[in-house]
């Protein structure tokens, strides 16, 4: 990419010296910003940014941003998003009175999509995957994170992660990856969970690590799936391979699964829909991050993260898409921020803090990503002509992102 000069910004939002690394509780009610600026993107990064009295007079390329406003690209850092099949058949059978753990429990949901998975191939993993990646970067995602998960078996839980493996090749997205081997329990496994947590621990992430494929081990710690006791194991192998944890916990029910990520260094517990004080001051006294996914509350029809509660308390709250087949066959940052502000009562600047700046930092990489720092990737929206970031959630559903600009 040649050197980019963006003019006439009417608003450049998350504006950083590169200290702006994590916000917390009262700090997430502020998006620093600098109205009529310029910002200078060179090599793949920020160079350099100020208000139009100080523009640099030429670049390779010059963009107009008159009554637009730019952002650092969001970062999602939940998603499945590598999937072989869209499961609409079981929306209808939800519309029609059925409940996603009975869905589940007769073959349904991960398994259904564990199934479709084993029968497709690579390539076609690949293909359909770059072009949701596509479709996120054109909703404003600059950074994302993948999990596998739909494989339940040491080859198909590789064929996820090496196409993610791919994507990280071939994509201009900043690509984290997650091994979530325990995401359910396979149906050969029903009656000996045993074996099946063994093949996870002794045999996958072994396997997983030697290949370099993932950054992240997860299990998903929840009534019906794995017990906290079970999510210690897992994770604890993890760490053997310098898997770092995050894990999926407090969706159905109070799982222990916020102290289980705790206690064995969870980077972040996501989900958290259902959560006492007893988790929130938990999560005071740790460095693991809470993550919110309110598009999985909305498509399931059940209660949100009490994020507004979590905030209140002085908590750093992230939130991501968690796009996949199942709960959530969204990416679209644009609308999860409209459910952020409508349905856990946050404000447009936490709601946009809690997918970059906070994004970032669940995915560790506060230093490359989050903010409009020099020298920190290239990765910026520039909006529709709008006046300011509170319109971004208020006009719902609506296309907001002109323009996605990610290093080439
Ligand atoms: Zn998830």
């Amino acid at each position: 990419m040649g050197s980019i000069l963006i003019r006439n910004i009417r608003i450049l939002y998350q504006t950083d010296d590169g200290t702006r690394t994590l916000v917390r509780g009262k700090e997430m009610q502020s998006v620093p910003f600098i109205e009529n600026a310029w910002l200078l993107l060179d090599k793949g990064l920020i160079q350099a940014y100020g208000p139009m009295s100080t523009c640099p007079e030429r670049a390779d390329e010059m963009i107009d941003a008159t009554d637009r406003l730019v952002l650092p690209a969001f970062c999602d850092s939940h998603t499945h998003l590598v999937f072989a099949k869209s499961r609409e058949e079981e929306f209808v059978m939800r519309i029609k009175g059925r409940s996603y753990e009975e869905i589940a429990a007769s073959g349904g949901g991960i398994l259904n999509s564990a199934r479709r998975l084993q029968e497709t191939d690579a390539s076609a993993l690949l293909d359909s995957a770059l072009q949701r990646l596509e479709e996120i970067r054109s909703f404003g995602t600059g950074a994302v994170e993948i999990k596998s998960g739909y494989g339940l078996s040491l080859e198909s839980e590789l064929k996820i992660l090496r196409v993610v493996k791919e994507l990280k090749e071939q994509s201009n997205l900043l690509i984290r990856a997650t091994f979530l081997g325990a995401h359910a329990i396979p149906i050969a496994y029903k009656q000996n969970r045993e074996a099946y947590i063994r093949l996870v621990t002794d045999e996958m992430i072994p396997a997983v690590a030697a290949e370099g494929l993932a950054d992240y081990c997860d299990v998903f710690c929840e009534q019906g799936f794995f017990t906290p006791e079970e999510t210690d194991r897992i994770l604890e192998a993890g760490w053997k391979y310098q898997l770092k944890p995050r894990i999926h916990a407090n969706q159905l029910a109070v799982s222990g699964g916020v102290q289980a990520g705790v206690r064995n260094h969870a980077v972040s517990v996501d989900h958290l829909e259902n959560i006492t004080e007893a988790e929130i001051n938990c999560l005071l006294d740790s460095n693991t991050l809470p993550t919110a996914l309110p598009s999985c509350s909305f498509f399931l029809n059940l209660p949100y993260a009490p994020g507004r509660a979590m905030i209140d308390a002085g908590l750093p709250l992230v939130l991501a898409s968690d796009y996949n087949p199942g709960s959530t066959p969204s990416g679209n940052i644009p609308f999860l921020l409209s459910l952020a502000c409508i349905k856990m009562r946050l404000t447009p600047e936490e709601a946009i803090n809690a997918v970059t700046v906070n994004g970032a930092a669940a995915m560790e990489w506060s230093d490359r990503i989050g903010s409009i720092a020099p020298g920190k990737e290239a990765r910026v929206i520039i909006t529709r002509p709008m006046e300011r970031i509170d319109y971004l959630p208020y006009a719902f559903g609506g296309r907001h992102i002109e323009r996605t600009i990610l290093p080439s």
